[in-house]
C-alpha cells in the first residue's frame, strides 16, 4: 500500500480510502463499471493523491476498473471547474451516468489548437459539427464534454446522449463522437483554459496507473519465476533472473517516488502555482518504466508471458497507451526542455 510504505506523502484519510479502492473489483460493461464504482462511494471528488491511491489499487487489479474511474473524472473536472451543469456531476459522481471528454479529433491529436469542430448559435442552445476520436468509453456514454470553435474560439460544450461509433483499440474502451448538428450546452468560452486545467489534475494519477499496472507484473513475475523450473531448479535461482527482477524492483520504486512527487507538488501548489513540469516528470518517468517493467514481466515468463490468458500479456496490451494519451512522451519532453532552457 502506497499509504503504509510513504506515510509521509499522505494524510490521515487517504488509508482508508487506499483500503477501499484496494477491495474493489468491478465487472462486466464500463457503464456496470462506473455504477460500481460510484456506489463504493470511489467517484467522489478529491484531491491528487486520492486520486493516485484509487488508480494505483484499480490498475493493479484491473485496468478497465481504471479506465471507468478516471474517465469520470476527466468527463467531471470542467463542469466543476465552470461551475455548471451540477446536477450531471451529481449523477456522473454517483456512477448513474458515464461521461467522457471529447479533445482529441483525426487532425488534431498532439497539435490541439488545431482542431475543427464548430459550433453556432441556435437560440439559448448551440449546434455542434464535427468528429472526436480515440473517446475513451464513448460507445457506452450518456454525455460528453466537447471542445468546439465558436466565433473562431475553443470554447467548452456538454452534449447529452451524443451520437457515438466504436473504435477497435486493445483492452480499452474506446470510439469518436460523431457530431452533426447535435445540441450543445455552452460550458465556458474559454475551453482551452478547462481542457488544459482538466488534464493537468489527473495527469500525476495517470503515472499512478502505470505503477499498479508495473507492481501486477513484478509481482506475477517473483511469483512465476519462483515455481517455474528450469535447469533443475526454479528460474528465480538464476544470477541473471535475480539480476532482472532487481532492476525491475529499482524502475518501480523510482517510477513510484516520481509520481508520488508529481502527485504531492500539485495537491500543495497554492493558487496559480504551475506545476507542469513535475506533471510531466512524474507522466514520462512512471509510464517508460511501466512500460519496461511489464517488457521483462512478458520476458521472464517465456512463451507462457505472450498466451493470450496471461496476466503479464493483458498488462502489455494495457500499458502502451498511457505512453501516448494525456501527453505523449515527446510532447512532454518538450515541458521539460521549455522549464530548463525557457520556450524558444
Ligand atoms: C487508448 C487511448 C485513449 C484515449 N482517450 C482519449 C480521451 O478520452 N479523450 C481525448 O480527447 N483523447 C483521447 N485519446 C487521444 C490522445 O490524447 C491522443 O492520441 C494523443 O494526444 C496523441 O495524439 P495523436 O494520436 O493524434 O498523435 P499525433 O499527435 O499524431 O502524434 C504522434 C506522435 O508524434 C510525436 N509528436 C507529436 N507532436 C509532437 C511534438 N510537439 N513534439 C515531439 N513529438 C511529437 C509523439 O511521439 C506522438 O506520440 C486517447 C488515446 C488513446 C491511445
Amino acid at each position: 500500500m502506497l499509504t503504509q510504505t510513504y506515510p509521509y506523502v499522505f494524510d490521515p484519510d487517504h488509508a482508508p480510502l487506499e483500503a477501499r479502492a484496494a477491495e474493489f473489483r468491478g465487472a462486466g460493461s464500463i457503464r456496470q463499471r462506473v455504477a460500481a464504482l460510484g456506489a463504493a462511494g470511489l467517484l467522489a471528488r478529491r484531491d491528487t493523491r486520492s486520486l493516485a491511491v484509487i488508480r494505483r489499487q484499480l490498475a493493479y487489479h484491473d485496468p478497465l476498473d481504471d479506465l471507468a474511474f478516471v474517465i469520470q473524472e476527466l468527463g467531471c473536472t470542467p463542469l466543476e471547474r465552470a461551475n455548471v451543469l451540477l446536477e450531471v456531476v451529481a449523477e456522473a459522481r454517483a456512477g448513474q451516468r458515464v461521461i467522457v471528454f471529447g479533445l482529441t479529433e483525426p487532425n488534431a491529436g498532439s497539435d490541439v489548437r488545431s482542431l475543427e469542430t464548430v459550433a453556432v448559435r441556435d437560440g439559448s442552445q448551440y449546434r455542434l459539427t464535427g468528429t472526436k476520436h480515440f473517446i475513451s468509453n464513448a460507445p457506452e456514454c450518456d454525455g460528453a464534454v466537447v471542445f468546439a470553435k465558436l466565433d473562431g474560439q475553443v470554447a467548452c460544450f456538454f452534449v447529452d446522449a451524443p451520437p457515438t461509433s466504436a473504435q477497435a483499440v486493445a483492452a480499452h474502451s474506446i470510439g469518436r463522437l460523431e457530431l452533426d448538428g447535435t445540441a450543445g450546452v455552452l460550458v465556458s468560452e474559454k475551453g482551452f483554459g478547462l481542457a488544459f486545467a482538466t488534464l493537468e489534475r489527473c495527469r500525476p494519477s495517470v503515472g499512478a496507473a502505470a505503477i499498479g499496472l508495473a507492481a501486477r507484473a513484478l509481482d506475477e513475475t517473483i511469483a512465476y519465476t519462483k515455481q517455474r523450473r528450469q535447469f533443475g531448479a526454479p528460474l528465480a535461482a538464476l544470477p541473471v533472473v535475480r539480476l532482472r527482477l532487481a532492476e525491475m524492483g529499482v524502475e518501480l520504486e523510482t517510477a513510484t517516488l516520481a509520481t508520488l512527487h508529481a502527485c504531492w507538488k500539485r495537491d500543495a501548489a497554492h493558487a496559480g502555482e504551475r506545476t507542469g513540469y513535475t506533471s510531466a516528470v512524474g507522466k514520462i518517468v512512471a509510464t517508460e518504466a511501466a512500460q519496461r517493467i511489464i517488457d521483462m514481466a512478458v520476458q521472464l515468463h517465456g512463451g507462457a508471458g505472450v498466451e493470450e490468458s496471461s496476466v503479464v500479456q493483458q498488462l502489455y496490451r494495457a500499458v502502451r497507451p498511457l505512453r501516448i494519451y494525456e501527453g505523449a512522451t515527446d510532447v512532454l519532453l518538450t515541458v521539460v526542455a521549455d522549464h530548463l532552457l525557457g520556450s524558444p
